[in-house]
Formats: structure tokens, C-alpha cells, sequence
């Protein structure tokens, strides 16, 4: 982008790393950026630079937190003996804004792809097992319905039975090779209700 001045291209460039983001979109964003107020610019390099310092692994569930527990965890009123499996924090945003499940979670980020070298070492699998050790009823693996979350969910479904507790899978409302975070509130709420034991 020689066209560009080089602080511009560089702008450009690092906002063309990010997902979903083409050059044309980046050079959009890197304008409308311009065109914004210092102050507004300031706050939005602020959160990012903030957010990327202060947030980690919530220490129960994995997900992004910046205390030590995140809000769910931390909420008595929660059913800590029932404990959702899902494959990242946006699939866990997708659950809560149902507003019927009434237990915890459990975040992998990620799941077990032989195809693309990630192994249950790869995932927060292990993390899981050490709640397991506590009082637990249910394990319900609401991973993705592909290959990848299904892998993931008969691997998880042989660790956790023989320890005896309760493993279920999301039904298949959740329609196949579908994304979890971008299906609808009534149709997560009804794979949820309709899971079936594994
Ligand atoms: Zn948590």
C-alpha cells in the first residue's frame, strides 16, 4: 500500500491481522478511525490494551474473567452440580442469554481436530477433571455439532462415565455442522431440553 503514507499503511496492516477483516475493510476502518475523535480513539486503544492486561481464565471455568471467578462461578444461586460443556466464552454468552439454564460451565476453547493437530491436551479438558473430583450430578457437552464437537464430546463422554456421573449430549435442534453462537434463544433452550444421555 504504497499509496498510503506509513503511518496509514501500518494501521491498515494490523487491522487487516484480525478476523474477517479484508483490505478494504481495514483501509474503511483505518479512515473511520481517523475521522474519529482523539478522545474516542484514546478509549477504544484503551479497552483493548486494558482488556488483553487484566483478563484471564476464570479459575473454576476457564472462561475470560478478570477476577479470579468469573460473575457465574461466583453466583451461590447457580446449580454447581450441573456443568455445561462448551467449546468458547461466545457459546457460553449464547446459553445465558436463553436464560434457563440454571448450572454452570465448563470452556474448552476449543475442540479435539486430528485434522488440525489439537489434542485433548490442547483444550481445557484436564481443568474439567478436577472439578469432576467434586460434587458433581451432570456433565452436559454442548459443543458444536460437527465433526470436531462430536469428537470432543464422545472423548469427554469416555473420561467422565466411568467415574459415574451423568453425561449428556445438546439434542440435535441445534442443526448439523451449525455454530452454537449464532443459532437462536428457543432452539439452544430446546437442544438443551431434549438432550439425551450418552
Ligand atoms: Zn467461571
Amino acid at each position: 500500500m504504497e499509496f498510503y503514507s506509513s503511518q496509514i499503511s501500518n494501521l491498515v496492516e494490523q487491522l487487516s491481522r484480525l478476523p474477517g477483516i479484508g483490505s478494504k475493510t481495514a483501509q474503511r476502518l483505518a479512515f473511520f478511525i481517523l475521522n474519529m475523535p482523539e478522545d474516542q480513539v484514546a478509549g477504544l486503544a484503551g479497552a483493548m490494551t486494558s482488556a488483553k492486561k487484566n483478563v484471564r481464565y476464570c479459575k473454576q471455568c476457564c472462561t475470560y474473567t478478570d477476577g479470579d471467578i468469573c460473575p457465574i462461578c461466583a453466583n451461590e444461586k447457580r446449580n454447581h452440580r450441573q456443568i455445561m460443556v462448551v467449546e468458547n466464552p461466545r457459546d457460553l454468552a449464547a446459553y445465558e442469554k436463553t436464560g434457563k439454564f440454571e448450572g454452570v460451565y465448563h470452556v474448552l476453547h476449543g475442540a479435539i481436530s486430528p485434522m488440525a493437530g489439537i489434542g485433548p491436551s490442547d483444550i481445557r479438558l484436564s481443568e474439567l477433571m478436577v472439578r469432576l473430583q467434586g460434587d458433581v450430578d451432570e456433565v452436559i457437552v454442548a459443543t458444536n455439532k460437527n465433526l470436531e464437537g462430536d469428537t470432543t464430546a464422545t472423548y469427554i463422554s469416555k473420561l467422565v462415565k466411568p467415574i459415574g456421573i451423568k453425561v449428556s449430549r445438546i439434542a440435535s435442534g441445534v442443526p448439523s455442522g451449525g455454530d452454537i453462537e449464532y443459532i437462536d434463544e428457543v432452539t439452544l433452550y430446546k437442544a438443551l431440553e431434549g438432550r439425551t444421555d450418552m
